[in-house]
């Protein structure tokens, strides 16, 4: 099976480099993968997959952090010129860009679920010669917006698994779900597709990222290092008067946020494990003798579980909250994304990890690493199949980074999209000698 499986994936590679090159040139960030979505669609449906598209597969209401409707409509618009098909795009419109690929073997066996993202980041790619993609023709062509995380190589690995285990579906059993997620940067879209029901047949749910300072040929089977996070956006509303003449008048929203940015980075650390609290945009005021009226602030909280984050969150809100009565202005708190922690289970890491002994490439194999990683939404995912009573993991298969994730410069060793495709192909192939 393994050599079978290799010579297929190895003579996808042209394709598969294609394929990534082609998402990280025509980037799009989260609830904006118009094109992408209509691409994947297409290349699925002409496989053979049953598809579910867009509201199918997103809870309308448990989508975070969307931007507007405005900019929704403009992406798309700008989606269709550079190529997105119009025979798919419907069902995405308006900020519904998920996509599930369902495959029925027609043979007794568990349901397999597997999950990729496809969203890029708001970000500017380092357009010169150092940096490979915009050497070798493939950088952004979208301002503002890049593959700076690995998406792209996390969506050709989708495509690529697609590819072969429908060639090799007579050696298949159960049914194999592929889901490609919208938006998980921000931690934004996983919580709306777990809501949608999708995964509560899944018996065994694997999820993926590559690189995060794993090297080449490593691959860590079942992380457990994300945290649980809430990412939030508050806004003050105060009066504006003159700051010389009438400053009694005024309600300072500026004062506000800015109380309420010590008093978050003040809230005690917990002893149930590692806590995060970040104040990363703050913004306030119009003019120099004016009572700032407005202001702005982007919160994130975390914690190394869904305990800690909650405390942390629950003492956020209270801080928010105190300074806005404080300085008498009016505060709204909305909920831009959000993630829980989840621990992987035992008995699929250690099948994951016996399935990838066989792949030639890997050649350090770990169940687990140290080490604080960022969050992930995936983790609702896995939470909702544990709670259905199924088993999931979160592999991370290792590459070389050209810069940091996230960073204008970030490009990574496409030799990995391969070794992930034959990993995750293993388990669905071999799921027969699988005991719980
Ligand atoms: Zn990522």
């Amino acid at each position: 099976m393994y050599s079978e499986l290799s010579q297929r994936v190895n003579e996808l590679i042209p394709y598969l480099t294609r394929q990534r090159r082609d998402l990280h040139k025509y980037a799009e960030s989260g609830w904006l993968e118009f094109r992408t979505a209509t691409l994947v669609a297409e290349e699925l449906h002409r496989l053979g997959y049953t598809l579910k598209l867009g509201r199918d597969v997103i809870k309308a209401e448990a989508r975070m952090g969307l931007p507007s409707e405005q900019v929704l409509k403009e992406q798309e618009q700008r989606a269709i010129e550079q190529g997105a098909l119009p025979q798919w795009i419907a069902h995405f419109s308006g900020g519904f860009t998920g996509i599930m690929a369902v495959l029925e073997t027609g043979r007794p066996g568990p349901v397999m679920g597997f999950r990729v993202d496809m969203d890029a980041l708001d970000l500017n790619e380092q357009l010169d010669g150092e940096h490979r993609p915009f050497r070798e023709g493939f950088a952004s062509c979208n301002v503002g917006m890049m593959h700076a995380c690995g998406h792209d190589g996390h969506t050709t690995i989708g495509l690529g698994l697609a590819q072969v285990l429908m060639a090799m579906r007579d050696q298949l059993c159960g049914t194999i779900k592929l889901l490609f997620q919208p938006a998980e940067e921000g931690t934004r879209g996983g919580k709306s597709m777990a809501e949608s029901g999708i995964v509560d047949d899944v018996d065994y749910f694997t999820a993926i990222h590559i690189g995060i300072g794993v090297p080449v040929g490593h691959l860590v089977c079942g992380n457990d290092t994300f945290m649980a996070t809430t990412k939030m956006d508050v806004t003050y509303r105060g009066v504006a008067s003159h700051a010389g003449g009438k400053p009694e008048e005024g309600r300072n929203a500026l004062l506000a946020a800015a109380q309420a940015t010590l008093g978050l980075h003040a809230i005690p650390r917990h002893s149930g494990g590692i806590s995060r609290v970040n104040v990363g945009v703050l913004q306030a005021g119009t003019g120099r003798n004016v009572i700032a009226s407005h202001a702005i602030m982007k919160v994130e909280t975390r914690g190394a579980t869904n305990q800690v984050n909650e405390f942390i969150y629950q003492q956020a809100l209270q801080v928010i909250h105190g300074a806005a009565a404080m300085h008498g202005v009016e505060v709204d708190v909305t909920l831009m994304g959000a993630a829980q922690s989840s621990k992987p289970s035992q008995e699929w890491v250690t099948y994951i990890h016996r399935q990838a002994e066989g792949i030639a490439e890997l050649t350090h194999i770990v169940d687990r690493q140290e080490g604080a990683a960022g969050s992930e939404d995936a983790t609702y995912l896995m939470e909702r199949v544990k709670a259905h009573g199924g088993l999931a993991s979160y592999a991370i298969f290792g590459t070389e980074l050209s810069a940091g994730h996230h960073n204008e410069k970030f490009d990574f060793d496409e030799s990995v999209i391969p070794v992930a495709v034959k990993t995750l192909a293993a388990l669905a192939l071999n799921i027969k000698t699988f005991k719980a």
